[in-house]
């Protein structure tokens, strides 16, 4: 049995002031870890790392990254390394999200690197994969999944992969309030098990696809319901944590 992941990404949001005080709240509304229907998770600006960490500790609940270089140090201006996570406690990060492909042009080869480093140093990797609008409309889903996975996990050994957490997140979903429906949901991330059965038969079983877009307390029993889908990355409503802790809840179902 895969175990649900709900992570939230809460984007540029959050001050120290403020991430201090919502770990505190979450806490307060969280299960205990042993109680818990899912693994749950923080994916928090750089700035706000150190104070997730130590608010959290002992919780169960994981503290991750938005972004990481894959090199350990250079002239990088702007950048963080793998090391410069592990260092604070951190244990995840997320690669890939369509906001940094699309704003900050991060490319499928850099993003290679950059799963591959965040195994290397300890660090879970929620790599991101999605397709536009246009490309669903025209019938490109499945290539564009294929392309963005098989690039992604090309230097992640066979042994691995299933140490990978993959977010199938539609960009047409992301933050619009245009949620995928559950049988959408479903195709979409049992095709790329699929992708990852093709390396693999045992990370097929393991791996965990999540799935993102516009996830809301009152949409996300029905998707999580579904056979493929292993949890959720969480964006605008992880803002709140009653709504988060409300979306953890459904991962009952
Ligand atoms: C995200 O940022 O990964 C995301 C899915 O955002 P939202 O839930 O707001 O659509």
């Amino acid at each position: 049995m895969r175990r649900p992941y709900i992570a939230g990404n809460w984007k540029m949001w959050g001050t120290r002031a403020q991430a201090a005080e919502y770990c505190d709240r979450l806490l307060e509304l969280l299960p205990d870890e042993g109680r818990r229907p899912a693994d749950v998770g923080v994916c928090v600006p750089f700035t706000a790392l150190d104070v997730c960490v130590e608010r959290l500790r002992g919780s169960g609940v994981v503290v991750a990254a938005q972004n990481m270089h894959f090199a350990a140090n250079g002239a990088y201006t702007g950048e963080v390394s793998p090391a410069m996570l592990t260092e604070l406690h951190v244990m995840g990060v997320v690669l890939g999200h369509s906001e940094r492909r699309e704003y900050y042009c991060e490319q499928d080869r850099a993003l290679q690197e950059k799963v591959a480093a965040a195994l290397a140093a300890g660090l879970q990797p929620i790599l991101c994969v999605g397709e536009t609008e246009e490309e669903r409309e025209h019938g490109k889903t499945e290539r564009k999944l294929r392309h963005q996975v098989q690039e992604g996990l090309e230097k992640v050994d066979r042994e691995r992969l299933a140490d990978v957490v993959i977010a199938y997140e539609p960009v047409w979903a992301i933050g619009t309030g245009r949620v995928a429906t559950p049988e959408q949901a479903q195709e979409a991330i049992s095709f790329v098990r699929a992708l990852v059965g093709d390396r693999s038969r045992d990370a097929e079983e393991r791996v965990r696809v999540l799935y993102g877009g516009s996830v809301k307390p009152d949409n996300a029993a029905e998707i999580l319901a579904q056979p493929d889908v292993d949890g959720a990355l969480v964006g605008g409503a992880s803002l709140d944590p009653e709504d988060f802790a409300r979306i953890v809840a459904a991962a009952a179902s």
